[in-house]
């Protein structure tokens, strides 16, 4: 599948250079005329990266980011920021606020093509990625970057909710998890649902594998415990 790529910029001579520079190199190009649309974006499409410029209408590049980095669906999505060359004070704060990158304005297509591979290849290397991370448990086996989940070898369709529960349950196995800690898990912090929300997906997760409905216990008035092998 085609990398997808978003181009927040309100030029729009440079967005329609990068759009054609990134689809001919491959990659599936999206596009935002603006701030805003490009948040809403980032959360509705979830590329694989995202290209930021910095003085933008409605909502400006930092601002973006520094939603970005808070919101737990995307906050792992690379973020390249394109800035006016020699902008210390934008270079500085962004970096803080965990840019991965800075593309001096003006660029070549070839050069921000460059970085981008760049930075892909860095996300790949990254021994410490989660995202790499495979749990194997008594036939149950998860794997994150692929988001699959297959109970001995028969693959089990799971929501993004349901397969975080399930990734919390199997990194802890034999230790209990309150339904806070599950909640925070699955949600990310400062969420606003209730505990109940917790047990109405791990029924759907015993329903959806039969051997869970053993494996997964009930810890009365806690919260729940995967059982060790
Ligand atoms: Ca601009």
């Amino acid at each position: 599948m085609n990398r997808s790529i978003l181009i927040v910029e309100d030029e729009k001579e440079i967005r329609d250079l990068l759009v054609h520079y990134l689809r001919k190199e491959g990659f599936q190009p999206l596009v935002a005329p603006d701030g805003e649309t490009g948040l809403a974006m980032a959360r509705s499409e979830k590329p694989d990266l995202i290209l930021l410029d910095i003085l933008l209408p409605k909502m400006d590049g930092l601002e973006v980011l520094r939603k970005i980095r808070t919101d737990r669906e995307i906050s792992r999505i690379p973020v390249a920021m394109l800035t006016a060359k020699g902008d210390e004070t934008d270079r500085i704060v962004g970096l803080e606020l965990g840019a991965d990158d800075y593309i001096p304005k003006p660029f070549s297509p070839r050069e921000v093509v460059a970085r981008i591979k760049a930075i892909f290849r860095r996300s790949r290397k990254d021994p410490e990625e989660p995202e790499e991370k495979i749990y194997d448990h008594a036939g149950l086996r998860l794997d994150v970057a692929r988001h699959e989940v297959r109970f001995k070898g028969k693959p089990i369709s799971l929501t993004s909710k349901e397969f975080r529960i399930l990734q919390a349950l199997l990194s802890a196995p034999g230790r209990v998890l309150t339904r806070e800690s599950i909640l925070q898990k699955a949600w990310g912090e400062g969420t606003h649902v209730i505990d109940r929300t917790v047990d109405v997906h791990i029924a759907k997760l015993r329903q959806k594998i039969p051997f869970l409905s053993e494996a997964i216990e009930t810890v009365k008035d806690v919260g729940y415990k995967l059982r060790e092998d």
